[in-house]
C-alpha cells in the first residue's frame, strides 16, 4: 500500500530478478500465520478458504494457469500480548515467524509469509493490508478478504497501485487507487496489461507504429496483442481492452465499449517518467459521460506533438505519430584514433541524445551512407559501438527517435598516416 516515486519503482522493476520478489509464475508457496492478542473472530478454515481458496483460484485463472498458489494456514497464534498498531508490522512478523518455528514449520520453505490479524487495529492503519514491494511478506488486518489478499500479493510481485488522473477546472491531480477496474486500484478486476506483461502472464504486446491495431481482451489468451505500447520521452502509454469475462465478469457490458489508456513509467528512461509526478500506473480519462475511462469508437486521444489515437471500434485503434522533430544529435567522446589506425577498429562512445517528444529509441552508426551498427538507447549504459574501419576515414552516429526522426549526424574523421 505504500507509494513509491516512479524512478524507484522502475529501478525496482528492472532489478526484480535479482531481488527477493515473490515468483509470479510457477508455484507460489504461502505460509499464513494468524496472530492475535486474544480474539479469534474467524476460523483457520475460513482463512484457508479465502487465501488458499478464492484468492489462489483467482490468481490461477487470471494468470492463464501460469501461477499456482499453494501453502499452509497455521492455527491462531496467541503471541501478541496486547492489541497492536499497524505500525508494528516488523514486530508482528517476528512474533508470528517465531511461533511458526515453535510449531516446527520452517518459514523459509515458503515464498511468501502472510500475517493475519483478528481485527483492524485502532491505530496506525490506513488500509486493510500491507504488502512489501517486491518482497515476501504481507499483512492482512482483520479482513479475510480475497481482494485484499490478491492486492497485497500483487505488491510482493512488484506491482504498483492502479491510480487515475483527474482534471477539473484546469487543475489536474492523480488519485491513488483511482483505477476502478484493477485490484491494484479500487476495483476487483484483472490487473492491467502493463502489470500482466511484467508478471509474465501475457506474451504479446504491439509496439507503436503508424497503423491500425486490433487488441485482444486482456482476460483471454489467444493470438494478437493485448496492448499497444507507445514509448515517449516521458511516460509510456499502454492501451488495452477489457471484456466482461473471467476476472472481469462482474463489470457488465459497458466495460467492453472501448479501450483504456494508461500512463506508465518509461522503461527506457525512468528519470523522464515525470508527467504524472509521483503517480505511476495512471488510468487516463479518455471518454465522457458514464464511460469516462473508455476511449470509445469515434473518440480520439492526442498527445500534442507526439502521437494521436483514433478509436475505430471497441477494441480497434488507429495510431499515428505526430512527432516530426528530430532528436538532438549525440556528442561523440574523444577516441584513440592512432590505435584505431593500427587495429582498423574504431571504438565509439557518445552521450545519450535527447528528444522531447517521442523520445530517443536508438542510434545508427554509418559510413558513406552504409549502416555499420544499430544501438538501442538504454539509460543504464553509455551508448557505444565498435566498427571495422577497412580503410574508411569517417563514421557518423545519428540518433533516431521512436517516431523515426533522425538527428544530424555526429561525425568522426580519422587521419591515418
Ligand atoms: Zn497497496
Amino acid at each position: 500500500v505504500r507509494r513509491l516515486a516512479p524512478l524507484i519503482a522502475v529501478l525496482a522493476a528492472l532489478s526484480a530478478s535479482a531481488a527477493t520478489a515473490a515468483p509470479s509464475t510457477g508455484t507460489l508457496r504461502v505460509l499464513v500465520v494468524p496472530v492475535t492478542w486474544g480474539p479469534q473472530p474467524f476460523t483457520q478454515q475460513r482463512i484457508d478458504d479465502v487465501v488458499l481458496g478464492t484468492a489462489a483460484d483467482w490468481l490461477h485463472r487470471a494468470s492463464f494457469g501460469r501461477l499456482t498458489v499453494t501453502g499452509t494456514v497455521l492455527p491462531w497464534q496467541p503471541v501478541l500480548g496486547a492489541e497492536v498498531s499497524c505500525a508494528d508490522r516488523a514486530r508482528i512478523a517476528d512474533l508470528a515467524l517465531a511461533a511458526a518455528r515453535a510449531a516446527h514449520v520452517a518459514p523459509s520453505a515458503f515464498d511468501v509469509q502472510a500475517f493475519v490479524l483478528p481485527a483492524l487495529p485502532q491505530e496506525g492503519c490506513a488500509e486493510h493490508g500491507f504488502g512489501s514491494f517486491g518482497g515476501s511478506e504481507i499483512w492482512l488486518y482483520g479482513t479475510p478478504d480475497w481482494i485484499t489478499a490478491v492486492h497485497e500479493l500483487g505488491h510482493t510481485f512488484g506491482l504498483d497501485h492502479g491510480n487515475s488522473w483527474a482534471c477539473a477546472g484546469g487543475a489536474c491531480a492523480g488519485r491513488e487507487y483511482g483505477d476502478p477496474y484493477t485490484v491494484m486500484g479500487h476495483g476487483n478486476g484483472l490487473f492491467d496489461a502493463y502489470d500482466l506483461l511484467a508478471l509474465g502472464w501475457i506474451d504479446t504486446v504491439a509496439r507503436a507504429r503508424d497503423g491500425t491495431f486490433q487488441l485482444g481482451p486482456i482476460e483471454t489468451a489467444g493470438p494478437g496483442p493485448r496492448a499497444l505500447v507507445v514509448p515517449t520521452a516521458r511516460n509510456e502509454y499502454w492501451i488495452d481492452h477489457r471484456e466482461p469475462v473471467g476476472p472481469d465478469a462482474g463489470y457488465g457490458d459497458a466495460v467492453a465499449r472501448g479501450v483504456e489508456l494508461h500512463a506508465e513509467p518509461n522503461r527506457t528512461s525512468p528519470v523522464a517518467a515525470l508527467r504524472y509526478e509521483s503517480f505511476a500506473d495512471v488510468l487516463l480519462p479518455a471518454g465522457a459521460g458514464d464511460e469516462p475511462w473508455l476511449l470509445a469508437p469515434g473518440r480520439t486521444f492526442v498527445l500534442p506533438g507526439v502521437f494521436r489515437i483514433d478509436a475505430l471500434g471497441p477494441a480497434t485503434v488507429r495510431f499515428r505519430w505526430l512527432d516530426r522533430t528530430p532528436p538532438r544529435a549525440p556528442v561523440l567522446d574523444p577516441i584513440g584514433r592512432r590505435a584505431a589506425c593500427r587495429s582498423h577498429r574504431l571504438e565509439l562512445t557518445w552521450s545519450h541524445a535527447s528528444d522531447a517528444a517521442s523520445g530517443v529509441a536508438g542510434y545508427e552508426v554509418t559510413t558513406a551512407g552504409r549502416r555499420l551498427a544499430r544501438v538501442a538507447d538504454d539509460f543504464r549504459f553509455e551508448p557505444s559501438a565498435t566498427v571495422a574501419l577497412h580503410g574508411r576515414l569517417t563514421a557518423a552516429v545519428t540518433a533516431v527517435d521512436h517516431a523515426g526522426n533522425h538527428s544530424r549526424p555526429a561525425v568522426v574523421r580519422i587521419a591515418c598516416s
